[in-house]
């Protein structure tokens, strides 16, 4: 599959991975937006938060659970961070493998741009 996130999955592609289990990876982005800026993402291909079904239900817990995880390891949990997710164009996602943004160590606005 054509997939740019399947293919740091698959090691094809290098990311500076910061977290990685059976079900999850996470990964800094490539232009981060904040001092920490890392995508967690699930190894399965799923195109948008618009595409999960019940079988997903506990993969989806997986990726809160590693972006927990991740803010721990970065220092973030203390301070407090931003758990974003993009659903689709009009919602700003461009890369069509589900992602979840863990970003933090700056102030932050609502709303966002
Ligand atoms: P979206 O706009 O879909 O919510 O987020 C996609 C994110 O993926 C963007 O923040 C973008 O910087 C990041 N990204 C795009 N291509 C790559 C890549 O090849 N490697 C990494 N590490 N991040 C990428
Ligand atoms: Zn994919």
């Amino acid at each position: 599959m054509d997939c740019l996130f399947c293919k740091i999955v698959a090691k094809e592609i290098p990311a500076e991975i910061v977290y990685e289990n059976d079900a999850v990876l996470a990964f800094r982005d490539i232009q981060p937006v904040a001092p920490t800026h890392i995508l967690v993402i699930p190894k399965k291909h799923i195109a948008t938060a618009n595409a999960i079904d019940a079988s997903d239900r506990s993969l989806m817990g997986e990726m809160f659970l590693a972006a927990k995880e991740v803010a721990r390891l970065e220092g973030l949990s203390e301070r407090g961070h931003r758990l974003v997710m993009n659903v689709g164009e009009g919602g700003g996602q461009s890369v069509f493998h589900i992602h979840l943004h863990v970003i933090g160590g700056r102030d932050v606005s609502w709303p966002p741009g």
